[in-house]
């Protein structure tokens, strides 16, 4: 019998703040995440939940957006004057998406109660892959390269390939592509799409966002009338697909 195989270093369990009043649904999202091995902190008030957020060091925050006193928004707020950390919202009302995910709140995702602890932990562990994946990228220097489905952005080179065939983007659709391909799986509002490619000086009508993901499309789409790259999310944006 060969000896037991070295222990690899197993990476720390990833530390979650839940921030939920309702504790029916955080005792069911702590048992869940718990289960996926996560090391899971709950706050039942804001307050508290701010003071942790802000002072211990936590790989995602779940955030309830109504909570008595400091609401989830401030925390959400609070928190991404100071970091990145990823961060997903959960809210009861569908319509407050749109402020949820943009610049006035900023959250990263969000769930709509009431929502199935399997959409949870997949929600989870997408952000959690994306915000390590995207954290050598950071690094000055290093080759910003993005990838998904066959599609393979260079920022450096300034490069797109298609299934390893190179694809002559414009400049405004490289930047829309690099914005929609890092975010990979995460909806894109409108907004946001347009103040990342073409600023926020030069806001152009909504039309012109349409447009470039129309171009797009008709590049890296097999059949660009039924994309399955560049996904629409009606009302909301653009995203590029995970699946
Ligand atoms: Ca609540």
């Amino acid at each position: 019998m060969s000896a037991p195989e070295p222990e690899e270093s197993m990476p720390p369990p990833k530390r979650i703040l839940l921030v939920e009043d309702e504790r029916a649904i955080s005792d069911a999202v702590a048992l869940n995440l718990r289960e996926e091995g996560f090391e899971v902190t709950c706050a039942d008030q804001g307050d508290e939940g701010l003071r942790l957020a802000l002072t211990q060091p936590f790989d995602l925050l779940i955030l309830d957006l109504m909570l008595a006193g400091v609401d989830g928004r401030e925390i959400c707020r609070a928190v991404r004057k100071r970091s990145a950390v990823p961060i997903i919202m959960v809210t009861a009302r569908a319509r407050e998406v749109d402020k949820v995910l943009g610049f006035e709140i900023g959250a990263d995702d969000y769930l709509t109660k009431p929502f199935s602890m399997l959409e949870l932990i997949a929600r989870v562990k997408a952000l959690l892959r994306r915000s390590s994946a995207a954290a050598p990228v950071d690094a000055p220097d290093a080759d910003e390269v993005y990838s998904g489905r066959g599609i393979v952005l260079n920022v450096s080179r300034h490069e797109v390939t298609v299934n390893r065939e190179a694809v002559e983007l414009r400049p405004k659709e490289f930047e829309l592509l690099k914005a929609l391909i890092r975010n990979r799986g995460r909806v894109m509002m409108r907004d946001r799409l347009l103040e990342l490619v073409w600023g926020e000086d030069e806001y152009l009508d909504r039309g012109t966002l349409d447009v470039h993901i129309r171009w797009l499309r008709q590049k890296l789409e097999e059949d660009p009338s039924s994309p399955q790259h560049i996904l629409t999310v009606r009302g909301v944006g653009y995203k590029f697909s995970d699946a």
